[in-house]
């Protein structure tokens, strides 16, 4: 296996900028989830990687070594766009061994290959087996062998689980990353789902209008996010904003929201009057009497051992995730009260994190 490492790496379509001057670092053995919604540049991203796109500027290396301007086909990464189609007249030996096949490998390395996969998926028992009549999670399994059959030095995979209903997506996720724990095959995964994201990888680059917004692990990218896009786009319900007009000072530790001082982590700059959110996580958020921050609450959703309830305050709804041992009346007066350790503040006009 080997990492692969962009540098500047950047993608004109004529005038139109789909991917902006992206660099990041993929270690050996690491699994990358490149995350964004539709259209932000993740699939132009990881064609260029596996060659299949040429970048307008930029540097491409995998294992060291520049393959900026190496054919797809010289640079022994495997691309997975979708990873269920088999051959439904072969067997499950037949389908796992194709790939190698098709490289003119001899048939005893390609049967001891096949069978050195099969045994790392635990499907060595059906291997004689006809494809058609294996049950989905072999299915999904079989044709998990034939993508890593191979042994390439890198896996792009392309939503690979989008066309799968949400049920058999969850399975896939665990055993994707079951997989990568076992085989430690450096990977770029990409999807526009959080979810995926976060159950899989080690790393997220979070990605907006051709531009990566953020990278880091998934823990970094939910606890602190870079930007307000970040924040927004992770967590669900997403995190939210309390927007105020304020000039911050160095060594600052309350903001005056809604007429209340409220505690917030030391600001670290001296800051002109400008337009701030105060981001919090709804389960940041605690319903206390004594809170002289105060709201009306608007609706709630029960979710089993929470409820998340939307509360109207003077800077917008907020919603709140809290125990759901108790119920809410709509239009109930309460007091809201935040984990001061858990805030984020944010720069609206540059819609970044104020350090
Ligand atoms: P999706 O999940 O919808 O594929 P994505 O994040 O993978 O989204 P890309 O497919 O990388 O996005 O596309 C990024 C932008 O570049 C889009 O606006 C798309 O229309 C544009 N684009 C992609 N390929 C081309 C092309 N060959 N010519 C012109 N524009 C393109």
């Amino acid at each position: 296996m080997a990492g692969i490492r962009i540098e500047n790496l950047r993608k004109e379509f004529g005038s139109f900028v789909a991917v902006e001057d992206s660099s990041f670092t993929v270690h050996d053995g690491e699994f990358l989830a490149l995350l964004g919604p539709s259209g932000c540049g993740k699939t132009t991203t990881l064609r260029m990687i596996a060659g299949l796109e040429l970048p307008s500027s930029g540097k491409i290396y995998l294992d060291g070594e520049d393959v900026t301007f190496n054919r797809a086909s010289a640079r022994d990464i495997a691309f997975v766009f979708q990873l269920f189609a088999l051959y439904p007249h072969m067997n499950v030996r037949k389908n796992i061994g194709f790939p190698l096949l098709s490289q003119g490998m001899p048939k005893a390395e390609i049967r001891q290959r096949v069978e050195e996969t099969a045994r790392l998926l635990q499907i060595d028992h059906i291997l004689n087996r006809s494809v058609s009549g294996l049950a989905g999670g072999d299915r999904q399994r079989v044709a998990l062998g034939r993508a890593i059959v191979r042994r390439p030095k890198c896996f792009l995979m392309d939503e690979p689980l989008g066309t799968l209903d949400a049920e058999f997506r969850e399975i896939m996720v665990h055993e994707l990353r079951e997989l990568h724990n076992r085989i430690h095959a450096t990977t770029v995964y990409v999807t526009h789902d959080q979810h995926e994201a976060m159950a899989m990888a080690d790393k997220i680059a979070v990605m907006n209008h051709g531009v990566i917004e953020q990278f880091g692990t998934p823990q970094e990218i939910y606890a602190k996010p870079a930007t307000m896009y970040v924040a927004d786009f992770i967590g669900s319900p997403p995190m939210n904003f309390m927007r105020f007009t304020s000039g911050l000072k160095n060594g600052d530790r309350s903001i005056l929201l809604d007429g209340v001082d409220v505690a917030v982590p030391e600001i670290h700059k001296d800051m002109a009057e400008s337009e701030l959110a105060l981001g919090v996580r709804p389960e940041h958020i605690r319903f206390s009497d004594a809170s002289a921050l105060r709201g009306a609450v608007y609706g709630s959703e029960y979710l089993g051992t929470n409820q998340v309830v939307a509360v109207e305050t003077q800077s917008g709804l907020i919603k709140a995730r809290v125990p759901a041992n108790r119920s809410f009346q709509i239009g109930e007066r309460v007091g809201l009260e935040f984990n001061p350790a858990k805030l984020a503040l944010f720069d609206c006009t540059s819609g970044r994190a104020v350090p």
